[in-house]
């Protein structure tokens, strides 16, 4: 019989939790409420109290016993920072990496104290036509970023200017250690005296330029060359383009590829795929369709006489699909035939039909007992359901606009 359920509750799990339910409920819970991952640290801190307790057979048994406060009459508890006991069980560093801890200038990767700092990378999407894609196309993106200040060369001032902050010594964070209970916290904040830039510029030997700020925002322009047969999801990089900051690497500028949505025209790498309406008496008799191409130019059909496109039947072009992106070899043009019917036939041409056409197929027979009941066709309300059978997700129509035109039949 357990007499607190604080620390189970804080788990998430019932008084009987076996060592192994404890230590994965508690990884659960850290994980989402580590601070480095923005949980709250106070959360963090309390629920890894909870663990470190029930983990210890020992603790276990006095807190089961006498609650919390039979914990702190026993006394002797080292306490451990939570983030301590957090990489000891899981490993790591106890960071999470990435995040972009720092002043803002420097993000991803490495942090502060691993190798040369680089400035955060500037991702910029671009949305480009099919068309664009099909013919390629420079494109000019003009940006703003930050450049090292050409006065004082980034240093923000008169040689021997910049002092390093007394108060943090150039660290730009203090440290502050906090008891607990049993814990010792951490924690880290910007330094108040030099706005967590770790260095103090007096005030009479600060650039003028840049106000000891070091860098200075800049237009950049930047000629993007897409390429012919580029994909959604390519990518362009300006090494060395990005946000420039004293001491640091300066990052890149990365240009991704959107690909439009074209209205016509999907696409699946180098093959084009199309629908194209024909009527009936093309279908039937031949004749010429055109294909406005993603260039200047149109592409010309010519339906032989007696061959019939049948409605959904699909035919290849090759050779007019996009450019493959390093040969600029094309793929092939797929193009599915909508058959369009006429809505009336004067019932004096159709002996010229049956001339033409296949005889009517005849009537199924069927057995004696089979009772034949004639019956009434009418057309179907655009809103019901059954019209939605007709909707084939080929043709590209909107949906949920209806199709008018088979009511007016
Ligand atoms: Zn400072
Ligand atoms: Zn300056």
């Amino acid at each position: 019989m357990v007499r607190e359920r604080k620390f189970y509750d804080l788990l998430d799990v019932p008084a009987d939790a076996s060592e192994a339910d404890l230590k994965k409920a508690y990884r659960k819970k850290a994980l989402r409420l580590h601070p480095d991952k923005g949980g709250d640290p106070d959360m963090f801190k309390e629920v890894t109290h909870a663990y470190e307790v029930l983990s210890d057979p020992e603790k276990r048994s006095i807190y089961d016993a006498r609650g919390e406060a039979g914990l702190s009459e026993a006394g002797g508890m080292g306490g451990m920072d939570p983030q301590d006991l957090f990489s000891q069980l899981f490993g790591g560093g106890g960071g999470f990496g990435g995040g972009g801890g720092g002043s803002g200038f420097f993000g991803g990767g490495g942090g502060r104290s691993q190798g040369p700092r680089k400035t955060k990378d500037l991702v910029h999407r671009v949305h480009v036509t099919l068309e664009d894609l099909y013919k390629g196309k420079t494109t000019k993106l003009a940006l703003t970023r930050n450049v090292l200040c050409s006065k004082c060369h980034g240093k923000g001032g008169k040689e021997g200017a910049v002092k390093q902050c007394n108060n943090c010594s150039g660290r730009g964070v203090k440290v502050t250690l906090r008891q607990m209970g049993p814990m010792i916290q951490q924690i880290q904040s910007p330094c108040d005296d030099c706005s967590g830039t770790g260095e103090i510029i007096n005030a009479k030997d600060r650039c003028n330029h840049c106000k000891g700020k070091k860098v200075l925002p800049d237009k950049k322009l930047l000629e993007v060359h897409i390429d012919k047969g580029m994909k959604g999801g390519q990518t362009i990089q300006f090494a060395g383009e990005s946000d420039q900051a004293p001491g640091a690497q300066t990052g890149d500028v990365i240009i991704v590829i959107e690909e439009k949505q074209h209205d016509r025209f999907k696409r699946q790498d180098t093959d084009l795929f199309t629908d194209i309406e024909v009527d009936l008496l093309t279908a039937l008799g031949g004749g010429q369709l055109s294909i406005k191409h993603l260039d200047d130019r149109a592409l010309l059909i010519n339906l032989v006489p007696g061959e019939v496109i049948r409605h959904d039947d699909i035919k290849v072009i090759h050779g007019q699909g996009m450019p493959s992106q390093r040969h600029h070899e094309p793929g092939s043009m797929y193009v599915k035939f909508r058959v369009i019917f006429p809505d009336h036939i004067e019932p004096a041409a159709i002996p010229m039909l049956e001339n033409a056409l296949p005889p009517r197929k005849p009537l199924d027979k069927f057995p004696k007992n089979v009772l034949m009941e004639e019956v009434d066709l009418d057309e179907v309300d655009p809103r019901s359901r059954a019209h939605a059978m007709q909707d084939d997700p080929m043709d590209g129509e909107p949906e949920g606009e209806p199709r008018v035109q088979c009511a007016n039949q």
